[in-house]
């Protein structure tokens, strides 16, 4: 009696926490499993009960986040047992992505695999803010109708853009020249997009984790994005350090030349004057020699091995590559001990808007509880 009247109050939150925590592990080990797992296995994986592990997948399958694959043929003695799958027909992701030149969608399910993909190229500079977000919104839109026609249920949008980001603002975009824009609150203005939850990120930051994603092997790395501008993600542990105040990553802002050509930010010679998308495409060895230079700052200071790039930089890689491996070797203190390895991205120019969509998917497999009191 007076253990219940102790526990009366915290109880039943410790007990739906706990059934969170157990339909996480749940959902994680399905998605891990080389092949597709039985109950039996997942309560042999888990450590959980058969019993709890039945209802728990009866749960995640009532909420459309596993499905039970056909038994294989009967080979031997006993009933062979049924599969678990993550479903290809259950949440999905809705990724979103304004640059200067383009905007794009795409859709990805919760096995990760991109189910609708849209691109309108054009610059979004003369728009500005409103009316470009109301632009890419609707090109969302077109992506989520086709995405819920073929089965799947959009869980939340995510936007990708080429600037800082805080408290859900785009604080600063200064390529698309914007400035303090709500971009969620602007794109949930397209009525096919109004109650879904939109969160924004830096596009650099969202590319990197959509690398992560591909690379998998390789959980400590540079990515760096060029468009227009150029900005980075550090992925360290698997982990994206975004800076304490949540603005890292600004490399395009890194001085190379100190009274070289003046950039938009108001300073001069920064790296994005020489290999952003414009310089690039005009000198390919200066933006090299000029990559070399700040990758190598970023080197000596955080000793990251890897160093990826991605966007605009991979269908020039192969002619970037040598003149910022001659710069690396020349600036880095430890490159005679470890070469720094430079490669081009996995996933080229769609890596933003891809992992925009991750991050949605990934809330879901993080959070199934949290998705099966909304779908209830
Ligand atoms: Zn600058």
């Amino acid at each position: 009696m007076t253990a219940r009247m102790t526990t009366r109050s915290s109880a039943p939150v410790r007990q739906s926490s706990v059934r969170a925590h157990n339909l996480a592990l749940v959902l994680d080990t399905v998605a891990n499993s080389a092949d597709p797992p039985s109950r039996a296995a997942v309560s042999a994986a888990t450590g959980l009960t058969r019993a709890t592990v039945s209802a728990l997948v009866d749960d995640l399958i009532a909420g459309g986040l596993l499905t039970e694959l056909d038994p294989p043929p009967r080979t031997g003695a006993g009933r062979p047992a049924a599969g678990l799958a993550l479903t290809a027909a259950g949440p999905a992701g809705l990724g979103l992505e304004i640059n200067v030149d383009y905007l794009a969608a795409c859709v990805v399910d919760l096995t990760g695999a991109v189910r609708q993909r849209l691109t309108e190229h054009g610059d979004q500079r003369p728009a500005g803010a409103a009316e470009a977000l109301a632009a890419l919104g609707r090109l969302g839109a077109r992506a989520r109708l086709a995405a819920e026609a073929d089965g799947l249920v959009v869980a939340g949008a995510a936007l990708a853009v080429p600037g800082l980001v805080s408290g859900g603002l785009v604080r600063v975009a200064p390529n698309l020249g914007w400035q303090n824009v709500d971009a969620a609150a602007l794109l949930r203005s397209v009525p096919e997009l109004a109650g879904l939850p939109v969160t924004v990120d830096n596009e650099a930051n969202l590319a990197a984790l959509g690398e992560l994603r591909v690379a998998g092997a390789n959980p400590d790395f540079l990515y760096v994005s060029g468009e227009i501008g150029i900005g980075a993600g550090l992925v360290i542990g698997g982990e994206l350090y975004r800076g304490v105040r949540g603005w890292s990553g600004e490399i395009g802002h890194v001085t190379v030349y100190p009274d070289g050509r003046p950039c938009r930010c108001g300073a001069n010679g920064c790296l994005e004057q020489y290999a952003g998308q414009e310089a690039l495409a005009a000198d390919e060895p200066l933006a090299a020699a000029a990559l070399g230079i700040a990758l190598s700052a970023v080197v000596n200071l955080v000793d990251v091995p890897v160093i990826v790039l991605g966007g605009a930089f991979v269908p020039h890689f192969a002619r970037l590559r040598d003149g910022i491996e001659t710069e690396l070797r020349r600036r880095v203190l430890t490159s005679g001990l470890a070469p720094v390895t430079l490669r081009a991205a996995g996933l080229e120019v769609e890596a933003a808007v891809r992992g925009a969509a991750d991050a949605v998917v990934r809330e879901v497999r993080e959070d199934p509880a949290g998705w099966l009191r909304r779908t209830s």
